[in-house]
């Protein structure tokens, strides 16, 4: 995404099961290869990991 993603905003690099397309390769964006997946922000399933997520979305929001 040229011009980042923005919160909220499903990534285009997602596929059809939420996994990462450009995983293992050289183009992923630095910030995400660089990301330690924590038990806290995975949860138990993708429900948990959407709570954990928007959450911080929520609590790092301008203004
Ligand atoms: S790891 Fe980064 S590039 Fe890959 S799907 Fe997630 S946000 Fe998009």
């Amino acid at each position: 995404m040229p011009l980042g993603k923005a919160a909220g905003v499903r990534c285009l690099q997602l596929d059809d099961r939420n996994r990462c397309k450009l995983f293992g390769r050289a183009d992923r964006p630095a910030v995400c290869s660089s990301l330690q997946p924590q038990s806290p922000m995975c949860g138990r399933d993708a429900r948990e990991a959407m709570l954990w997520l928007t959450s911080l979305e929520q609590s790092t929001a301008p203004g």
